[in-house]
């Protein structure tokens, strides 16, 4: 199949619109920090919208009202990075090994599927060959996914 070019910043605003009612009604703001020379991915694949709507939707689920989300983008030799932070109040040390398993999830049934961050993972390191790797502590919660620029499927 062919080569397509990913504008990364275009499907995260997208995904941001889609989520707009969720980010308002917890009056979540967003900050970008969005480099303006990052390079496009150049993919078979299509589910990176899938990525950073689980991500985003992680992320909004675990902070606060009223505090800031943000999202950030940067080059690598090779690669696009993407950062999501939020000030929730973190992934406790016992449960982060746990997080990428499918079915999962810490929230109540009927909220959580525990599907999320598996299926994310999937789509990166799967479809992208990239990866995907957090940090945590009490008060701040960073996603960074990194992507070839150009991957091989
Ligand atoms: P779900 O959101 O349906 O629970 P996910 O696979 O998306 O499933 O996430 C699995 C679990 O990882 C969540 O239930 C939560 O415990 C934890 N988690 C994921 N992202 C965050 C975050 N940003 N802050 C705190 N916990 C998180
Ligand atoms: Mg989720």
């Amino acid at each position: 199949s062919t080569l397509h070019e990913v504008n990364v910043h275009e499907g995260i605003y997208s995904t941001l619109t889609i989520l707009g009612h969720k980010l308002r009604h917890k009056q979540i703001q967003i900050t970008k920090l969005f480099d303006a020379n990052l390079p496009k991915v150049k993919t078979c694949g299509r589910g990176l919208n899938q990525v950073w709507t689980n991500l985003l939707d992680n992320a909004i689920d675990a902070a606060p009202e009223g505090s800031t989300l943000t999202v950030r983008t940067w080059g690598e030799p090779g690669f696009v990075c993407v950062s999501i932070t939020d000030q929730g109040p973190g992934i406790p040390e016992q449960e982060q090994k746990h997080i990428f398993e499918p079915f999962y999830t810490t929230k109540p049934v009927g909220v959580g599927t525990g599907l999320g961050l598996d299926i994310a993972h999937r789509i990166v390191t799967g479809q992208y060959q990239g990866s995907i790797s957090f940090a945590s502590q009490p008060g701040s919660t960073e996603f960074t996914v990194r992507l070839p620029i150009v991957s091989a499927n």
